[in-house]
């Protein structure tokens, strides 16, 4: 069988794989400054056997692995860190320090701050290169074409778009289907999909409003922006509440409000920062026109002198697993895992995975892969403290277990790979 021949070289792949991954941990790389790590991937790729392309959109590199006709198969893993310090305690945690990104205009102005692989993009792609060193090795089994890519600035939802702005489809041929996974707070050992919306899409908005300034005890001179500021926060409260249908998901929250310098100034001006969280392109749509509308009206109501700005940055779009595919994904990973496949729960992150397939236009699916160690998450469930206990994603002590991780991620993208190219499907 396909599978079971691909998958024989793992012990081989899993000694050189938990060395790899840990050299990652160590070194931490921002978005769009992946240098070291895209460098080693390349590398890799290339004693595998596979034609590699680097510096696609940055630091992003594909690998391609042509054999015979067949589907065409795209496996994607980013591989940037985070801002924040680590604080897991592990023999090999980051100690390592990084500038802020220059090219993102909402980062802090460039400073040296501490790195860390504080969202599990290390291990994705160490999955990632196991899986196509057991491809190349197991090439005999399967027909088709696997491309790999490793992506940049997957946290500054940029990433993605990048390669594919820059030259992704004129070197790769048209893929049939996508893949991605990612390291969730959950059992490792476990692996978990989803049909339909899996991650939300993600904006952020900065509106400036602009008002007119002057001398805090003459107001009837002045366009207050403060009281105007408020007025908006308000009423964007009734976006969810009064304008979106109780079966939907969405978030608006107002995380920031920048206004003014002193008690008795009328500043000029306000700033207002807004992050959404929704689940269909119509939901989004809807939100994003409700808040302009709230927005402008309410300036108007103020009669301010000029029509207010508005920026969205920070974009992630929707997760949308097709059906299809994730049926048929599920399925071999319910043949393989067994009870340790399951489902995965709605959840309220975002990634920017979905421009890749979006910009071939084919369907795609993205699971989740437990990282916990088992015995602590027993504990955790047992005492009731799960949402205490269990570092997530981005905390400072998130620290995934090697094994069985490494081996179930590795296992999920030849598995998922070979059930559109293994010879036996
Ligand atoms: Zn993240
Ligand atoms: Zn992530």
């Amino acid at each position: 069988m396909a599978q079971s021949s691909v998958l024989s070289g793992l012990d081989r792949v899993r000694e050189w794989q938990a060395d790899f991954y840990r050299d990652l941990h160590q070194h931490p790389e921002l978005s769009h400054a992946e240098q070291r790590t895209a460098g080693k991937v390349a590398d890799r790729l290339a004693d595998l056997g596979w034609q590699v392309h680097r510096n696609v959109g940055g630091t992003g590199v594909v690998g391609l692995l042509a054999n015979g006709d067949g589907p065409v198969v795209l496996l994607r893993a980013d591989m940037d860190a985070l801002p924040m310090r680590e604080e897991t305690g592990l023999p090999y945690a980051s100690t390592v320090t990084g500038d802020a990104d220059s090219s993102d205009e909402n980062a802090e102005p460039a400073t040296e701050q501490p790195v860390a692989h504080g969202c599990g993009h290390d291990m994705h792609v160490t999955c990632l290169l196991g899986a196509a060193a057991l491809l190349a090795d197991g090439r005999d089994s399967w027909a088709g074409t696997v491309v790999a890519v490793f992506q940049p600035a997957e946290e500054t939802g940029d990433g993605a778009s990048a390669m594919i702005e820059d030259r992704l489809a004129s070197i790769i041929p048209q893929p049939d289907v996508a893949f991605a996974q990612h390291v969730l707070p959950f059992p490792a050992g476990q692996i978990a999909t989803r049909t339909g919306p899996a991650l939300s899409a993600a904006d952020s908005m900065r509106i400036t409003l602009h008002g007119r300034g002057g001398h805090g005890s003459m107001p009837q001179a002045t366009v207050d922006p403060v009281v105007l500021a408020a007025m908006i926060i308000v009423r964007l409260q009734t976006v969810i509440s009064r304008e979106t249908s109780p079966a939907e998901t969405a978030v608006l929250t107002v995380g920031s409000i920048q206004d003014g310098t002193k008690s008795n100034v009328i500043a000029d001006q306000a700033v207002l920062q807004l992050n959404l969280r929704t689940y269909s392109e119509r939901t989004r749509a809807k939100v994003l026109d409700a808040i302009r509308r709230i927005v402008i009206a309410e300036c108007q109501a103020s009669d301010c002198p000029r029509d207010p700005d508005f920026e969205l940055f920070d974009r992630f779009p929707l997760t949308d697993n097709d059906a299809e595919t994730t049926e048929r994904v599920a399925a071999a990973f319910a043949d393989f895992f067994g009870d340790s496949a399951g489902d995965l729960d709605q959840q309220t992150a975002s990634e920017d995975f979905s421009d890749l397939p979006d910009a071939f236009d084919i369907p795609y699916s993205y699971w989740g892969v437990g990282c916990i160690d088992p015995e602590d998450y027993r504990t955790a469930v047992q005492s009731g403290r799960v949402d205490q206990d269990i570092p997530v994603n981005h905390s400072p002590s998130f620290a995934p277990v090697i094994q069985p991780t490494c081996d179930v991620g590795t296992q999920a993208l030849v598995i998922a790979t070979l059930a559109w190219l293994g010879t036996d499907r």
